[in-house]
């Protein structure tokens, strides 16, 4: 279906909530194709009516593309019967769009995590033939010392028997603690194989405690997103995505 209601259209692209919407309406600030807009639901095709809002022409927006800070806790999903999920953390503008979180996390992963309506774009990020690189930063159990780094590099059997491809793991530091030594390590992989980071280390004989995202392809985290919170991509970001 070509058309819908106008009030959704105006709240999709940013112009306010539809109670928002409405008050302009009243106003008189809407005009469709001309006209003044007396009722805010009225049909429109945002693709062929001409908008305008307090004189000033309305490009209609398909897709969105928003960054998240996935907080520990919430699910990958769209839906889920017993947990938040990501999309329960947007706002209700938000949402109208019906955007989906691309790939996964796990319920106690932190980290970038792009959420979109653009299934071609989805689909590119994730396709396996692509080898979108991802980096991740862990803190691990025990000594990650060279000889992970050397294993990592020419690939390691996770417990299903499937060799991983090269990866590059870094040492960022060592930290004594109570409960023994953490490592605090990067990892960057080239495929999404499930939990993938923590049986790679399972495959070394180490655990992964704490597990965040860093990038995916060329976009990376925007550290001053608080978790839980997101907003949308910039122009540039958009364009490194590709
Ligand atoms: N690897 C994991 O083990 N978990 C994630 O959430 C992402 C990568």
């Amino acid at each position: 279906k070509s058309t819908q209601r106008l009030d959704k259209v105006l709240s999709n692209m940013g112009w306010g909530s539809r109670a928002d919407i409405k008050k302009m309406v009243k106003q008189g600030m809407i005009v469709v194709n001309n006209a003044a807009v007396k009722d805010p639901g009225m049909q429109v095709d945002p693709h062929r009516d001409i908008l305008e809002v307090q004189g000033e022409r309305v490009l209609y927006r398909e897709y969105m593309y928003l960054m998240m800070n996935k907080p520990q806790g919430v699910i990958s999903a769209t839906e889920d019967k017993r947990d938040k999920t990501v999309i329960d953390l947007l706002s209700q503008d938000d949402r109208w769009l019906q955007p989906f979180p691309v790939g996964r996390l796990d319920k106690d992963t932190e980290g970038l995590l792009l959420i979109t309506n653009d299934g071609q774009l989805a689909h590119e990020l994730l396709s396996p033939k692509k080898h979108v690189p991802k980096t991740y930063e862990a803190y691990v159990q025990g000594n990650v010392d060279e000889e992970d780094v050397i294993r990592f590099r020419e690939g390691v059997t996770l417990d299903d028997g499937y060799t991983t491809l090269p990866a590059e793991l870094k040492i960022l530091s060592r930290e004594d603690e109570a409960d023994g030594v953490k490592s605090h390590i990067s990892l960057t992989i080239h495929e999404g194989k499930f939990h993938q980071v923590k049986r790679m280390f399972e495959a070394v004989g180490k655990k992964v405690v704490y597990l965040k995202r860093i990038s995916m392809g060329s976009l990376r985290l925007d550290e001053a997103l608080a978790l839980g919170t997101y907003r949308e991509l910039t122009s540039a970001e958009l364009e490194l995505l590709g």
